[in-house]
């Protein structure tokens, strides 16, 4: 059969689901003409917003295809990301078609930017309209690798998988200057004993307002993944703090080498102080005290409010109003490490005088 035909079947029958629009049909006519594919079979994954469909090019390399769908009603949710996005300071378009099509830009560069920095991701090869041609992330018979969350993986696997997420995101943060926003097992691809990052339309440049909320949730999906596979994990609150550090280490440690030592240093000098001075505490108590206080510090931070950077939105008044108001802790991050607000004041004028004394 030619490609022209397999295209044809396969489109008629998407066209039941709603999916195919003869527009979208169209620029897959195109992509055929250009021989940028020779046709477009299998779909492997149908979601809410895009379906996704197996490839191939006229020389015989496998392909992803993901197609977004143009329905209004899909695209309302996402308001929360674009708001404060500077790409779309002029609110974008009412029109479906269009805003399908800024998203499938986003996610072409956001693509890029992630292979650019070295992070494991689909390279993407085009973008037209609401379809996103890029490379298949599967086996050499077509079949695609299995998110995280269906993977078998070896036990024996887990803690080092653990410590490679962690420094993705990590450098997707620093060098890629990106959050995910949708980080979990469901946009993580097990291919060949690597993690692979997909699904990166709806991720926000790192200064983006809620940068650090989207932040925190896609570490908290991480944390509690690998932990329920029982690996030795950071904490959120810790992992939060390695993620978005400025200067990990004062030395030469390279990022995996700091990681370590964080994971190792397992009780803090306080809580060791602490139970050493009850002769009658055993090991197995120290080790479920020390899970409360980390659970308990987690949930403080889940629901702490993080101001993106100490000099950008430092606002004395408005911080120490929500403070006093008492329901929700005011932690800061990033410029001076994670501090609670008290101290951070008090670094703020520190750094407020030295600089007044340095431009004397
Ligand atoms: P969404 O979640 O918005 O529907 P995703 O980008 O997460 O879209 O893709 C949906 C599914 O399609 C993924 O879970 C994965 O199984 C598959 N998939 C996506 N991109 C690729 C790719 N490049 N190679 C192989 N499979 C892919
Ligand atoms: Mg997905």
């Amino acid at each position: 059969p030619s490609a022209h035909a397999n295209l044809k079947d396969k489109s008629d029958r998407a066209t039941n689901e709603q999916v195919l629009d003869p527009r979208t049909r169209l620029i897959l006519f195109k992509m055929i003409g250009r021989e940028l594919i020779t046709e477009v079979n299998g779909c492997i994954s149908t979601g809410k917003e895009a379906n996704v469909y197996h490839g191939l090019t006229p020389a015989g390399k496998h392909l992803a295809i993901k197609i977004y769908k143009t329905s209004i009603l899909i695209f309302k949710d996402r308001d929360k990301y674009v708001t404060g996005e500077y790409r779309f300071r002029r609110g974008y378009s009412r029109n479906p078609r269009k805003m399908v099509r800024l998203w499938a830009e986003k996610e072409m560069r956001n693509l890029k930017r992630l292979v650019t920095a070295g992070i494991n991701a689909p390279d993407p090869l085009e973008v037209r309209e609401n379809v996103l041609v890029m490379d298949f992330v599967g086996d050499s018979e077509g079949w695609a690798s299995p998110r995280l969350k269906d993977a078998k993986l070896p036990s024996e696997a887990v803690q080092s998988l653990y410590i490679d997420m962690v420094l993705i995101v990590r450098r997707m943060f620093h060098v890629c200057k990106l959050v995910h926003a949708d980080l979990s097992e469901y946009n993580i691809l097990y291919h060949n004993g690597q993690l692979w990052i997909i699904d990166v339309s709806q991720s926000v440049e790192h200064d983006h307002p809620a940068a650090f909320d989207f932040l925190r949730n896609d570490i908290k999906n991480i944390e509690d993944f690998f932990g329920r596979l029982g690996a030795q994990c950071l904490g959120l609150r810790r992992c939060f703090e390695f993620v978005t550090k400025e200067k990990l280490s004062e030395d030469a440690s390279t990022d995996d080498m700091v990681l370590n030592t964080w994971l190792e240093e397992k009780i803090d000098p306080k809580q060791e102080e602490s139970f050493t001075s009850n002769q009658t505490v055993t090991a197995g108590e120290i080790d479920l005290s020390k899970q409360k206080d980390q659970a308990h510090e987690d949930s403080v931070f889940l629901h702490s409010f993080i101001p993106r950077t100490l000099n950008e939105v430092f606002d004395p008044e408005r911080d120490v109003e929500r403070l006093n108001q008492g329901d929700r802790n005011l932690i800061y991050a990033d410029t001076i490490g994670l501090v609670p607000a008290e101290d951070a004041v008090v670094e703020l004028s520190r750094r407020r005088v030295a600089n007044q004394d340095s431009s004397l």
